[in-house]
């Protein structure tokens, strides 16, 4: 049995990628990274590198420019010769869609590897579904990331670069305090995100810092499938809204489709659920179920879902999210009545479960199942990437 709050190991490496160039990007890091960079590169002494990192700091994050030359209270000779050692730098944009719903999704490159993002536009809010990871580690049977080889940690750059990415193409600089189109960001797109816990960390720290994009943890929410052990510095270091991947009321059947599950069971999640830092009834703990035609979706799983959250008097909401199909998955999404009657039955039992409605269908845009592709694997061969996985972990 895993021990709550110790350290679980992190598969993948935390390593910063050099760019090509030799530049050193700026998105990402702290106001005192980069006053440090200014002093190591010979551009400032201490007491003014604290001032010009705040300025370079408001430039970047404030009014979105990514031009040293744009950098009009900088010297002319200072504005050169931070242009020779860094960059303000973005992710490529390799495609870009727009949903006939206004859906908008994009494939980003950086060091070489390929990472989505979807916007989601609502009339009151406007989300970004924002990666973590190039691939998963994991291997949820119903989610087609964890099908994925390659896997590596987005650095916090790359997390904070979608933001400002989203930003630029959005129009929203100079940042407004009222009226922005992008008001909410879930961790959600490809990864687990607390198995790259510093660099989610660091860079959701930037994102929500007043000073810059200024987005409030109530607007930010982190979804796990399940890594028990960070889940108390989750909460503790970063304590944003929490969502977590149950998908599954028994053992057995979350074995299957989740087999994190097999390493930190249903008990202990609830367990390390209701010990999440900020938790109460004003900011609920989201649990994500996606509905797999006869596998999880019975009246009696229902039921099961509804006790379960009761026995840890958990303050809970339910999305249940109909399954989105992809070439060579195992399931198929249940009917809408039967995905109707489930919703109908937690709610009865007390905890509030709306369906979430398909978006950007047309463009193969749905959070957490991104990186669709026309790849069709062989049942072996995911198999096969499924085994290998676990073996790694
Ligand atoms: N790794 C994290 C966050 C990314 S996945 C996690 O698992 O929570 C975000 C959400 O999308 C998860 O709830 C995931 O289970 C769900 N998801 C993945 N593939 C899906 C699919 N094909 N259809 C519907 N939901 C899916
Ligand atoms: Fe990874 Fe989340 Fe997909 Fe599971 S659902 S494989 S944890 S991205």
């Amino acid at each position: 049995m895993p021990i709550a709050g110790a350290v679980d190991p992190v598969p993948v490496p935390r390593i910063l990628h050099p760019r090509p160039d030799g530049l050193r990007d700026l998105v990402g890091l702290s106001r005192t990274a980069i006053a440090n960079l200014l002093v190591e590169a010979g551009l400032a002494d201490a007491r003014q590198a604290k001032m010009r990192s705040r300025q370079i700091w408001s430039w970047i994050y404030n009014r979105g420019v990514t031009d040293f030359t744009g950098m009009s209270d900088l010297s002319k000779p200072l504005r050169e010769a931070l242009a020779g050692h860094f960059v303000v730098g973005r992710p490529e944009v390799v495609e870009a869609h727009v949903s006939t719903d206004g859906t908008r999704k994009w494939l980003l490159r950086s060091g070489g590897e390929e990472y989505e993002m979807v916007f989601i536009p609502d009339a009151d809010r406007g989300t970004l579904c924002v990666s973590s990871q190039v691939g998963c580690t994991l291997n949820c049977r119903f989610c087609f990331t964890g099908t994925m080889k390659l896997v590596r940690n987005l650095t916090p750059s790359e997390i904070v670069g979608q933001v400002m990415l989203a930003r630029d193409s959005l129009g929203e600089w100079p940042s407004q305090p009222e009226g922005r189109l992008l008001t909410n960001i879930v961790m959600m797109g490809m990864g687990e995100p607390l198995y790259n816990f510093e660099n989610v960390r660091d860079a959701l720290k930037i994102v929500m810092d007043g000073e810059g994009l200024a987005l409030s943890k109530r607007r930010i929410t982190l979804s796990t499938s399940g890594v028990v052990p960070m889940m108390e510095r989750a909460g503790a270091e970063i304590g944003v809204n929490l969502a977590v991947s149950l998908h599954a009321v028994t053992k057995e059947i979350r074995d299957e489709i989740v087999p994190l599950n097999k390493k930190y069971g249903i008990e202990a999640l609830l367990k390390a659920c209701a010990d999440y830092p900020g938790a109460n009834n004003a900011r609920r703990i989201t649990f994500e179920y996606v509905m797999l035609k006869d596998k999880n979706d019975s009246d009696e799983e229902a039921h099961e879902l509804v006790r379960l959250l009761k026995r840890y008097d958990l303050p809970a909401k339910v999305n249940l999210i109909p399954f989105n199909p992809w070439p060579g998955a195992a399931y198929e999404t249940s009917t809408p009545e039967r995905v109707q009657r489930f919703s109908d039955i937690v709610f009865r039992g007390g905890i509030s479960a709306p369906i979430r409605r398909p978006r950007g269908r047309d463009i193969m845009a749905a959070c957490g199942q991104l990186k669709s592709s026309s790849e069709k694997l062989s049942r072996a061969e995911l198999d096969r990437r499924a085994a290998e996985k676990e073996a790694a972990w």
